[in-house]
């Protein structure tokens, strides 16, 4: 199997320090990343910055939508939820097709119809919802338990932080790397999901540098291949152009 593999950051809503930060850094070195933006909460000043961004590197960056607010609805202390069992499928259905509009009108044909859950959270009111409204492509942590998916279907398996008791981690590079490099072969595609709130201090930073400077050279070296979602799409857009 060829070694194919995606990149998406989520909880992106403001020109903060952190998402800079990131941002720059993925840019400066070439890697393509889905921006997964949280519709209810995203500033205009995020937008126009996107919108700029997609216009002058369309190769480097996809705009994908996060939930509606980012709202945690579960009363489990084990698990958390924006779209999920104490949600109505009425309220699920207003808050993803809300969400949809404000990024349809925000960033027009640069919007890529995915979905990605907040929390990875849903259930399987969430994907009819989903389908009707018509989502293409669904990313959360994992593949759906169904044989016949109605999505084409991105999870990204590999998180960049962890807990540990109660307690944020963020791993080392290698620690990102070694997974990536053990699994590539043995999947379609490996995802793997960073937060660009994680990275705040200077070791943080250098961990991030490190591992976007490793899947580069993995690039040239081995033949990884760095793929976005709207690379996928237009792939089987022209599957179908050619049957
Ligand atoms: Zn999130």
């Amino acid at each position: 199997m060829g070694a194919r593999l995606f990149i998406r950051n989520d909880d992106v809503w403001t020109l903060d320090r952190e998402f800079c930060f990131f941002f720059d850094l993925a840019r400066d070195l070439g890697i393509p990343v889905v921006y997964a933006v949280i519709p209810g909460k995203m500033d205009q000043g995020l937008v126009r910055f996107l919108c700029r961004a997609r216009e002058k590197t369309p190769q480097l960056l996809d705009i994908v939508q996060h939930g509606w607010m980012h709202t945690n609805y579960s009363v489990d202390a084990g698990t958390k939820y924006e779209f999920g069992a104490l949600r109505a499928v009425k309220s699920q259905r207003e808050d993803i097709k809300q969400g949809q509009k404000k990024m349809r009108l925000a960033f027009g044909d640069h919007f890529i119809p995915a979905f990605v859950p907040p929390y990875h959270g849903y259930d399987q009111r969430t994907l009819r919802v989903l389908h009707e409204e018509g989502f293409q492509i669904f990313s959360a942590g994992d593949y759906l338990r169904e044989i016949k998916s109605r999505f084409i279907e991105m999870p990204a398996q590999i998180s960049f932080s962890r807990y540990e008791q109660g307690q944020k981690i963020i791993r080392n590079a290698s620690d990102v790397v070694g997974p990536l490099v053990r699994g590539i072969h043995r999947r379609p595609l490996s995802g793997v999901v960073t937060h660009h709130a994680d990275f705040v201090t200077n070791a943080s930073h250098k961990e991030l540098m490190r591992f976007f400077q490793c899947i580069s050279a993995l690039e040239v070296k081995e033949g990884w291949r760095m793929l976005l979602f709207s690379d996928i799409l237009s792939t089987l857009k022209g599957f179908k152009g050619r049957s």
